[in-house]
């Protein structure tokens, strides 16, 4: 099958997820446009991201009054920003603000301010809500409010809607698909390494509802509800009793898991199906740990992709080595490293960085995505040198998606070991100094490793 048709049959799949085409919006145009994010011609790129960005900086500058009033304590005025050259100059908001959430019935206030246009009529009955409450009043309403959290304890809050939250799973799915073509197939069983992607508003766990849509079917590593407390439970330090007793219940499953995830391989590699993997590395390596320690291995190589995302932590202080746990996967599965791809994205934006299989280079979508790396003084000082992670999300419709990041990257001009023109992350990305430990990885881990020899 040629790239063009099988992007479509994806397209054919997630046509729920694109706008109609007549209705476009330059963002629309950056994200549901392109067939290949990453092979794009770079002035075709830039110019439908300078066109998505600019859409929604006037958008938010306008309907936003919390962005403007930032962008006026700046001196910022949007009608500075000219050509793709000036995007550097728009004014960023640190991934720390959406943390300053209030109590309450604040809380639903608060969401209502870093939101851009119009709220659905939102009904919350109880006088003093909790956290959850709050997002499941908005959600039943129509919108898509996740978060995420960090070893604080505190959460990030974001309140995108429909419309946001499908960008967002069309274009992970996308690019991650483009990676891995011609492998992807609607005919695929899949095995989401997460939670329920429907009993949570964990951002990283309800991105899976997209797998129902691209795959024949799927199974869940955690099929029970989680919600803001039994995440804020499992990442705190020290031990109270409450959170003592999450932990417990929660990490039972673990070992469940693992016992079914390799059970299910193994029915899969008999019945000969296409098989996908996806989810957060810590689950695969105790899976590949617990194969070595039976002495059994599969050969499912060609009709397998794994992807993984949420970061390479295996206990408090291991980093899982990326080469040796492709190693693994290729000794124990079959499974050769160009079809075991990483990702790199957050809950603050749209934008998936994805590996190429020629290198494992994260590819940076930049048709919707203006990538920076910044200095201490909030300079942008480009390719070649490590700096904090910032990005304008062209994509972004719900809140201005204008992010400087506690993450800390390395960005190169091309990818060493590929064709495809654009800018690319080198994989090793750590955290600034001083700053908490977070992502969906990290989240499930302090969930589920408890009982297999964690924390
Ligand atoms: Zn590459």
């Amino acid at each position: 099958m040629d790239f063009a048709e099988y992007i479509r049959k994806f397209d054919a799949h997630t046509a729920k997820y694109i706008p109609n085409r007549a209705d476009w919006t330059p963002s629309d145009h950056a994200v549901y446009g392109p067939s290949d994010y990453f092979r794009m011609d770079p002035k075709e790129a830039n110019d439908l991201r300078y066109k998505a960005v600019r859409y929604q900086l006037d958008r938010h500058f306008k309907s936003n009054r919390t962005y403007r009033t930032y962008c006026e304590e700046l001196k910022f005025d949007p009608a500075s920003i000219r050509a793709s050259d000036d995007l550097d100059k728009v004014p960023v908001v640190s991934t720390d603000f959406f943390k300053t959430y209030p109590t309450g019935r604040d809380f639903a206030l608060w969401l209502a301010n870093v939101y851009t246009g119009e709220l659905p009529k939102i009904h919350i009955k109880s006088k003093e809500p909790t956290h959850d409450e709050v997002i499941k009043s908005f959600n039943d309403a129509g919108m898509a409010v996740a978060y995420s959290s960090g070893t604080s304890g505190r959460h990030t809050f974001i309140p995108r809607d429909m419309k946001a939250f499908f960008s967002n799973e069309y274009a992970l799915s996308k690019g991650a698909l483009t990676m891995f073509y011609p492998r992807w197939g609607p005919d695929m069983h899949s095995f989401l390494l997460m939670p329920n992607p429907f009993k949570t508003n964990l951002f990283a766990g309800r991105l899976g509802t997209v797998m129902y849509d691209i795959m024949k079917d799927v199974e869940v590593a955690l099929d029970r509800e989680v919600n803001t407390e039994t995440v804020r439970q499992s990442m705190i330090k020290g031990d109270t009793l409450v959170g003592k007793i999450t932990k417990y219940v929660v990490s039972r499953t673990t070992q469940k898991s693992i016992d079914r995830i390799v059970d299910w391989i193994g029915q899969r590699s008999k019945d000969g199906s296409r098989i996908a993997l996806v989810g957060v590395p810590f689950m695969l390596h105790y899976v590949l740990n617990e194969l070595k320690e039976k002495g059994k291995s599969y050969d499912i190589g060609d009709r397998t992709m794994i992807l993984t995302g949420g970061g390479w932590k295996a206990h408090e202080n291991e980093r899982i080595p990326e080469e040796r746990f492709r190693k693994d996967v290729e000794e124990l599965l079959g499974v050769r490293p160009e079809h075991c791809l990483d990702m790199y994205g957050m809950v603050e934006g749209n934008g998936w960085m994805l590996q190429c299989p020629e290198g494992h280079y994260f590819h940076i979508p930049t048709t919707y995505l203006h990538p920076m790396v910044l200095d201490d003084e909030g300079n942008n000082i480009g390719y070649g040198k490590y700096g904090r992670f910032a990005f304008l999300d062209g994509s972004m419709n719900a809140y201005p998606g204008f992010i400087v990041t506690n993450d800390k990257v390395k960005m190169l001009e091309h990818c060493p070991h590929c064709d495809r023109p654009g800018p690319v992350l080198e994989s090793a990305i750590t955290r600034i100094p001083g700053k908490e430990v977070r992502g969906c990885g990290e989240e499930m881990r302090k969930m589920m490793a408890a009982d297999v020899g964690g924390d």
